[in-house]
């Protein structure tokens, strides 16, 4: 680093376009995380390298006053493999710690932490380190979660899909195709009737839950002559009702042993990854900040559009909202309808555009935090909309 990129020089912008620059992927981001800690330290942050054992995250602490409350700010900074910065986490790298910051400046009592949350896009190792942080108790003493997603449009409130991936393996039996067909067993035919089984569930699942199943047919065999004696399927199974989810996966597990039972082919399945909840709306917490939002003049649609809207992806952030109030707020750098990890979005990831959204989501958010430290109303409500649902 040359004297006049030391960290304590980064403003919010020279930060966004640098992570750009970096351009790391998930569970390999240690440049990243390296920038990112020094610019917290060099504002007064405490900073733990490897929070949790996850050699790119990090945890950064700054307490003010008596402390209280504590609130957290949710860094991400990985890369898309082989685009870059298309999903624009460069920019939520920059929201979390300039909100921090801010944050800091504005309050009279208070804990900021900025924990930086590895591999969110899961690329590598680390994959969804906020469930990996999650379920090692990270958030257990902090009373409220925010972060921030560019994309095309602003909003709060908006619903994931829980979502885990699965590889299902069939063994068979080898034989001559033509001299020996009678002793084979093709493990293909099993891949294909669970292939087809699946598409046939579709039909019979609740049309309210979201159900999303993909699934590919990884291995197939290896000679036309040969019976496949070996196949490979790998399936994520997705929706917007946690409960339902199991259910469905216990019925692609029927699906599974029923095919191998029809095929006298055996079996295994193993879970790919962790499993991404889904996020638990905090409807006070998402208000609140809708009213900062259009304070400013920023059309944010009503949570109650936004919550019945077709919900199109994952977030390793969903499993942090079912533990504390948590909210990552959709800030705009697009036009409407721009699609993401794209040649587009990664372009939207350093734009003007972007320059000035990222600019209001920092003093929104830090004006959020700091509304939350002066007000025990704010922060009783909040609660309490958390535990009843
Ligand atoms: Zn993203």
């Amino acid at each position: 680093m040359s004297s006049n990129e030391r960290a304590e020089n980064y403003d919010y912008w020279q930060l966004a376009l640098k992570i750009h620059q970096l351009n790391e992927i998930g569970s390999m981001e240690l440049e990243s995380s390296k920038l990112l800690m020094g610019i917290l330290q060099s504002h007064g942050f405490n900073v733990t390298e490897r929070f949790m054992d996850i050699p790119t995250a990090f945890k950064a602490e700054r307490v003010v006053g008596n402390g209280k409350p504590s609130i957290a700010f949710l860094a991400e900074y990985d890369a898309l493999p082989g685009i870059g910065h298309a999903c624009g986490h460069n920019l939520i790298a920059s929201s979390a710690i300039f909100s921090a910051i801010r944050t800091s400046e504005k309050i009279t009592n208070g804990t900021i932490t900025v924990i930086g949350t590895p591999d969110e896009e899961g690329s590598g190792e680390w994959a969804g380190s906020k469930i990996i942080m999650t379920e090692r108790g990270a958030f257990k003493n902090i009373d409220l979660v925010l972060g921030s997603h560019p994309g095309d449009q602003w909003n709060v409130g908006t619903q994931s899909l829980a979502v885990q991936d699965f590889e299902v393996t069939f063994k068979g039996r080898a034989a001559h195709e033509a001299a020996n067909p009678n002793s084979g067993r093709s493990a293909l035919d099993a891949a294909i009737l669970t292939y087809n089984a699946v598409n046939m569930m579709r039909q019979h699942v609740r049309r309210d839950a979201n159900f999303v199943m993909h699934g590919i047919i990884k291995e197939g065999g290896t000679a036309s002559n040969v019976t496949p004696e070996r196949a490979v399927l790998t399936y994520g199974v997705r929706s917007t009702d946690l409960n339902y989810h199991t259910e469905l996966v216990e019925r692609f597990m029927k699906i599974v042993e029923g095919c191998a039972i029809a095929t006298e082919t055996t079996y295994s399945v193993k879970k790919i990854g962790l499993l991404f909840s889904t996020t638990k709306i905090n409807k006070i917490l998402s208000n609140t900040i809708r009213d900062k939002l259009l304070e400013r003049r920023i059309d944010c649609p009503p949570l109650e559009y936004t919550f019945n809207e077709m919900p199109k992806g994952s977030t390793d952030f969903a499993n942090v909202s079912q533990v504390v109030p948590a909210l990552e707020v959709g800030f705009k750098i697009a036009r409407e309808g721009t699609p993401w990890h794209s040649r587009e979005s990664l372009e939207a990831a350093k734009s003007s555009n972007a320059r000035d959204a990222l600019r209001t989501i920092i003093e929104v958010l830090s004006d959020t935090a700091k509304e939350f430290t002066e007000n025990r109303k704010l922060r009783e409500e909040i609660a309490d909309d958390f535990n009843k649902r």
